[in-house]
């Protein structure tokens, strides 16, 4: 069967470096939205534990139960029923309908649009939110924002921190005239992280750098990190074939020579994204992926037992002209997981 292997030295590598960047362990939120980048959730949650990490982000309820044993912190940035709360959960506001729903007692963090207009609420309603949610009896834990571009070179980046600062100013107002707690204030994903000088925010969510990525515009001077899945996949079957013999769907490969190639057990349909006869793609060994990948698998002109497919998504993005979250983020959950220690 093939697997994805977790390799837990880089993994660890790359929160070493984002524990530092962001001063220490304690300011890292971990983001293990969409089944960990396709990585795993409950597999990274108990490595990130082991590693010392107390906060993760994740997309609804239902994740954060899954994790619930790993972190006394989970942020849950996309729910839209607010039940089953648990006193580590905090829930993100990310409209004024929302503040409507949220059952007493409930942790929120209040999500500000600081230009990305996507989620959030605008900067002059920042009161009238916090005076709705203390209606509903909500414990008001965060404020925080996101940004449309850190990973580019463009002052939207600038634009979005003064417009954050200026929601902090307003939320300190607010809190000083309402005689509440100061919220914890994060913008940060990792680009923006990366990006800061000195970080003084509360904590930062950290997701792609995780998995030791930082797609960017390349004209930052940001630090190498170390992929940590990789994905292998077994021999189903080998044959020998002759010069001109086409091989798979359409017939797109044909042996200039005589060949030994090898049918392997992933596909498009494990959500290895399909290439085809116009991609040159080859494997950290060395082998070419051979025509068209089928559904559940593809052809290598290899003869060993599991191969590599690959151990770094990067160039596979430039392939499928995407960005490398979408690489790992579209292999199927129920894929087979190892953890290499
Ligand atoms: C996905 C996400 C992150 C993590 O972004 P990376 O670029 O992967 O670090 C942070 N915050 C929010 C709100 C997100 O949706």
């Amino acid at each position: 069967m093939a697997k994805i292997l977790i390799n837990k030295k880089n993994l660890f590598y790359n929160f070493e470096l984002i524990s530092k960047k962001a001063t220490n362990k304690e300011k890292v939120a971990v983001v293990l939205k969409d089944n960990a980048y396709g990585h795993g959730l409950v597999e990274i949650a108990k490595l990130a534990n082991e590693f010392g990490i107390k906060k993760a982000v994740v997309r609804t309820i239902e994740d954060a139960k899954k994790i619930e044993d790993y972190f006394p912190y989970i942020l849950v940035l996309a729910d839209t029923t607010f039940h089953n709360y648990s006193h580590t959960f905090h829930i993100a506001i990310n409209s004024l309908e929302d503040i409507n729903k949220v059952p007493q007692n409930a942790n929120v963090h209040l999500k500000i649009d600081t230009g990305m207009h996507r989620n959030g609420i605008s900067i002059n309603d920042i009161e009238m939110a916090f005076l709705g949610l203390l209606k509903q009896k909500a414990n008001i834990t965060g404020v925080f924002t996101h940004h449309r571009g850190a990973d580019t070179l463009s002052t939207d980046f600038f634009w979005q921190n003064e417009n954050f600062a200026k929601a902090k100013t307003k939320v300190k107002e607010v809190c000083e005239k309402l005689s509440l707690p100061l919220p914890q204030f994060h913008s940060c994903n990792s680009a923006a992280l990366f990006r800061q000088e000195n970080f003084t925010e509360d904590f930062a969510r950290v997701g792609i750098a995780t998995y030791g990525y930082l797609d960017n515009d390349g004209v930052f001077d940001f630090p190498k990190l170390k992929p940590v899945m990789s994905l292998w996949a077994q021999k189903l079957a080998t044959r020998k074939i002759r010069k001109g013999q086409s091989i798979g769907y359409g017939g797109k490969f044909t042996a200039n020579e005589d060949m030994i190639i090898s049918t392997y057990d992933i596909g498009y349909g494990d959500g290895f994204l399909r290439l085809n006869e116009n991609d040159n793609y080859t494997t950290p060994k060395g082998f070419k992926i051979l025509g068209r990948v089928s559904m559940d698998n593809l052809s290598i002109n290899s003869d060993e037992k599991e191969v590599c497919i690959f151990d770094d998504v990067t160039t596979l993005a430039k392939i499928h002209k995407t960005i490398t979250y979408e690489i790992t983020c579209s292999l199927k959950e129920s894929m087979k997981k190892e953890i290499l220690v």
